[in-house]
C-alpha cells in the first residue's frame, strides 16, 4: 500500500443536496437599498495621499501638493523648487499641475496637425495662466507607473464572505488587504470577515440582523468608494450550487446560486450601489462556472446586484491561494492606480503566469442592462495547447509522456510515439480568442476568448 498523509485541504468542492432558502420578510433585492441614506461626506474630490513620481507619503506640512486637475498629487522632494519661489508657490491664487497631466496635455499638442508647440513644464501657475517660475520646474526622479495612474486613497472596503466551517486555506483575498494597508495611514480602508451559513429562513433572518448592524456602523465612517467582495464557499459538483450551510442534521445544503446570492448580498446592497465601483471574487470549485444553467443564472445574478465586474475560476477543485498574484495586481493596478478592470486584466493575468496551470477565469463586467463575459486562458504549446488540457497518459496505450507534437498555421497535433498506438490530439486556436503578451518564443501566453452562454 503506498504511504499515506494527513494535510490541510487547500482546494474547494464538494457535493450538497439544493434547498431554497427564503427570508422571514422577502423582498426584492432590487429595491432593497434605494431608500438606504448614506452619508456622502467625503466624494470623489478627494485627493491622493501619496507622491504619483516617488509612491511615497509625506510628514511634513505642505510637503504633497495637490493637483488641480486631477486626484494626483507630487511630494516637494521630487520637485527642484527654486529657494527664491518657496514661498510665492504656496499663495492662494496659485493653481498646481502635476507632471502627468503636463504630459497628456503635451501630447495631445503633439498629435495636433499645425497645433500650438510644446511649453516646458512649470508647475506652477496664476489663475489667468502665466507661470509663477522664472524657468522650467524639474523633476527629480523617473515615472514608477504609467502616466496614467493614480495612487487612490479614495475608501476601499473589503468583504469576505466565508462559508461555515470553510476548511480551504490560503487567504488572497486578506493580502490584498494586507498590500494596501500602508497607502491608508488615515483610515479609508477597512476589512469585514463574516462567516455564514443560511441554510434555513432562521438562520439567513439571523446572518442578515448581523451583517444589517455591521453595514450600519461602516455607513457611518462614511462613503465607501471601492468594495470589494470575496465569498470564499463551495460548490456541489453536479449542478453548481453554491453551498449555503448546514441542514439539521449538520450535512451542507446548497441553494440556487440566485438565490443564494440574493440572500448573502441583500445586507450589503446598499453599500454596493453607492460605491462607484464594487467587486465579486468567487473563491469557489469550478462548477459554478462549469455548468451551464448555473453560469447563466449567475451572470443574470451579476447584473440584478449591479456588481461593477465579477470573477470566477474554472478548476473542478479550486485552490484559492493560487490567486495571490493575481489578487495583489488587482490591489495594485485596479485599486491603488485605478485602471478599468477589463482593460488591465491581461495585465493582472501578466503578474500570475502559474495560475494558468491550474485554472482558466471568467471575467464579468456589466454594460447597462448586458453581461461582457470574457474567459481567459493560459496557453502552452506542450502543456496546455490553445487552453486545453492534454492527458498527461495517453488514453489509449497508457504510456506517458510519449506525445510527439507538430504545429502548423497555429494548429498543435499531437501523437502517441508509443509504436503502434499512434493516438491523436489535435488543438485549433479558439474563435474569436487573441493572444496576450506573448512571449518571444510565443510558446506560452494567456488568451482571451469572448463567451457566450
Ligand atoms: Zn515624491
Ligand atoms: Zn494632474
Ligand atoms: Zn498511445
Amino acid at each position: 500500500m503506498p504511504s499515506k498523509k494527513m494535510t490541510a485541504k487547500k482546494s474547494t468542492g464538494g457535493s450538497a443536496p439544493r434547498v431554497v432558502i427564503t427570508l422571514e420578510a422577502a423582498d426584492d433585492v432590487s429595491d432593497a437599498s434605494q431608500s438606504d441614506e448614506m452619508d456622502v461626506a467625503s466624494d470623489g474630490s478627494h485627493h491622493n495621499d501619496f507622491c504619483i513620481v516617488c509612491r511615497d507619503g509625506a510628514v511634513e506640512p505642505n510637503s504633497l501638493v495637490c493637483c488641480s486637475e486631477c486626484p494626483r498629487v507630487v511630494c516637494v522632494n521630487c520637485m527642484d523648487i527654486p529657494a527664491a519661489f518657496q514661498h510665492a508657490v504656496l499663495a492662494d491664487d496659485v493653481l498646481f499641475q502635476c507632471i502627468c497631466c503636463y504630459i497628456s496635455q503635451q501630447e495631445s499638442r503633439r498629435r495636433q496637425e499645425n497645433g500650438p508647440s510644446r511649453l516646458p513644464y512649470f508647475g506652477f501657475h496664476y489663475s489667468d495662466g502665466r507661470p509663477v517660475l522664472d524657468r522650467f520646474l524639474n523633476i527629480r526622479a523617473t515615472l514608477e507607473l504609467s502616466l496614467r495612474a493614480q495612487i487612490s486613497s479614495a475608501p476601499v472596503l473589503f468583504v469576505h464572505l466565508k462559508i461555515v466551517d470553510y476548511d480551504a486555506t490560503g487567504g488572497s483575498f486578506d493580502l490584498a488587504y494586507d498590500f494596501l494597508k500602508p497607502y491608508f495611514p488615515c483610515g479609508g480602508l477597512e476589512r469585514r470577515e463574516v462567516t455564514f451559513d443560511i441554510a434555513t429562513t432562521a438562520k439567513a433572518a439571523n446572518y442578515q440582523r448581523s451583517v444589517d448592524s455591521m453595514v450600519r456602523a461602516l455607513k457611518e465612517q462614511g462613503k465607501w468608494d471601492r468594495v470589494v467582495i470575496g465569498i470564499s464557499d463551495h460548490t456541489d459538483n453536479d449542478n453548481g450550487d453554491p453551498f449555503a450551510g448546514y441542514d439539521g442534521k449538520k450535512r451542507f445544503i446548497a441553494a440556487r446560486v440566485d438565490n443564494f446570492l440574493d440572500i448573502i448580498l441583500k445586507p450589503w446592497q446598499g453599500l454596493v450601489d453607492h460605491a462607484s465601483e464594487s467587486y465579486l471574487w468567487f473563491f469557489c470549485c469550478g462548477a459554478l462556472v462549469n455548468n451551464i444553467e448555473s453560469f447563466k443564472t449567475l451572470q443574470t445574478s451579476i447584473l440584478r446586484h449591479r456588481m461593477s465586474a465579477a470573477v470566477a475560476f474554472t478548476a473542478p477543485r479550486f485552490q484559492p491561494s493560487f490567486t495571490s498574484h493575481l489578487l495583489l495586481a488587482f490591489a495594485e493596478i485596479v485599486l491603488l492606480e485605478r485602471f478599468a478592470i477589463h482593460n488591465s486584466f491581461p495585465h493582472m493575468l501578466g503578474q500570475s503566469f502559474k495560475l494558468g496551470r491550474h485554472t482558466d477565469i471568467f471575467l464579468m463586467t456589466p454594460d447597462k442592462d448586458q453581461l461582457t463575459v470574457t474567459k481567459y486562458c493560459w496557453t502552452h504549446i506542450d502543456h496546455r495547447p490553445w487552453g486545453h488540457y492534454l492527458p498527461l497518459l495517453c488514453p489509449s496505450c497508457g504510456v506517458g509522456n510519449a506525445w510527439r507534437s507538430a504545429s502548423k498555421s497555429r494548429v498543435y497535433t499531437f501523437e502517441c510515439t508509443n509504436h503502434p498506438c499512434r493516438t491523436s490530439y489535435t488543438f485549433k486556436q479558439p474563435e474569436g480568442s487573441r493572444m496576450l503578451h506573448p512571449g518571444k518564443t510565443g510558446s506560452s501566453c494567456w488568451i482571451s476568448i469572448p463567451w457566450k452562454y
